[in-house]
């Protein structure tokens, strides 16, 4: 199959809708990541989806919505709750979980009785969703376990030949994917995917419990509210490894390194001498998010075989830079500061 590339614009708004009206699926640009589109009431779409990616079955896809009529349509119950924050962070980067009506296909949510359902902001996309009439179920755009795509030509990278459409809305605004929470009562949420709407934000509203699964690693047979955060997640085919010491001692380490082609997404301010090739990355939690996915990419382009990254600082989106870092490095993490590699 031709891949074709398109810009977002009004000129390909109707072939892309035609593809996904007659269940075909096409990549599609949010404000998060990029999405493998299809509609999310067509078990075939749907299948076509978990199949060009690799996806395990059992792992649940987001529903996409443009307006709110269309949560009741697929939500068994909404709560005040959900509105008021539906109110707040729509269209943006939050993904709320609902009881599913019995016409939603099992197979979209993974088998599950619920929905993930979110709004999101990206002009095309909203358009696209309107135009189709139904709900477009996206997973992120890349090959099950790799980094997701934060650009066209990430997407290009991971299904050239797999799907008919790409639309390129240039580079995602977050570079991470949405926030996911579910309702524990009438006035608090867990988070069980941290993103750009930040557990801050979130208790202008509410109460906050954060799930265990966001920063510590799953026991093999440990039940899971939300499917994704059991598998193997955003890796390069180079083995990543956290850096959480002074910036001294990760100077003093990576300049230690001999004989392997090794990657470096830092700070900005280290002192390196060696071999070692830095890639974009930052100061900031959010240049951190922006950055993250495409380095790793590259970092995968220019050959290397490992790639060192510094521990990020966990208030706001940077809570969700640490638990996509995590899953990339297998939860490998070098305390330089430690006199050994501590590697937990
Ligand atoms: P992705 O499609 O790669 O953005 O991943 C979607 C994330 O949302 C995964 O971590 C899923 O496990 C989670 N998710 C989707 N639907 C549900 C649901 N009904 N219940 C719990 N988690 C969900
Ligand atoms: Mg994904």
């Amino acid at each position: 199959m031709e891949t074709k590339l398109a810009n977002a614009g009004d000129d390909i708004l109707d072939e892309a809708a035609e593809i996904l009206k007659s269940g075909g699926i096409a990549a599609i640009p949010t404000e998060t990541v990029y999405g493998l589109a299809a509609n999310a009431y067509d078990v075939n779409a749907v299948r076509a989806v978990f199949r060009a990616k690799g996806r395990p079955q059992d792992n649940p896809l987001i529903l996409h919505i443009c307006s709110v009529e269309m949560l009741y349509d697929i939500a068994e119950t909404v709560q005040t709750l959900a509105l008021k924050l539906a109110e707040s962070f729509w269209p943006g980067p939050l993904t709320m979980i609902f009881p599913r009506k019995p016409h939603v296909p099992a197979e979209t949510c993974g088998g599950l009785t619920t929905a993930a359902v979110r709004m999101p902001n990206n002009r095309f996309t909203l358009k696209l969703i309107e135009r189709c009439g139904f709900p477009i179920a996206a997973p992120s755009a890349n090959t099950s376990g790799l980094p997701s795509p934060t650009s066209a030509r990430h997407v290009f990278e991971d299904m050239n030949g797999k799907i008919p459409l790409i639309i390129d809305g240039g580079e995602c605004r977050y570079g991470v994917e949405s926030t996911v929470i579910c309702f524990e009562n009438e006035d608090t949420v867990r988070i069980l995917r941290p993103g750009a709407v930040t557990p801050e934000m979130l208790r202008e509203f509410c109460h906050v419990n954060i799930d265990g699964g966001v920063l510590e690693k799953l026991a093999p047979d440990a039940k899971v509210i939300s499917p994704g955060m059991k598998y193997k997640h955003y890796s390069p085919k180079a083995e990543v490894y956290i850096l959480k010491g002074s910036t001294e001692s990760d100077e003093n380490y990576l300049s230690a390194k001999d004989g392997v082609k090794t990657g470096f997404l830092g700070f900005g301010d280290e002192k390196l001498t060696g071999d070692i090739v830095r890639f974009p990355y930052g100061a900031s939690a959010e240049e951190q998010a922006e950055k993250l996915f495409s380095s790793l990419r590259e970092a995968d382009a220019a050959g290397c075989t490992e790639v060192y990254v510094r521990m990020p600082d966990t208030s706001g989106i940077g809570l969700a830079v640490y638990n996509r870092l995590l899953r990339a490095a297998g939860f490998r993490i070098i305390d330089a500061d430690g006199g050994s590699d501590a590697v937990h």
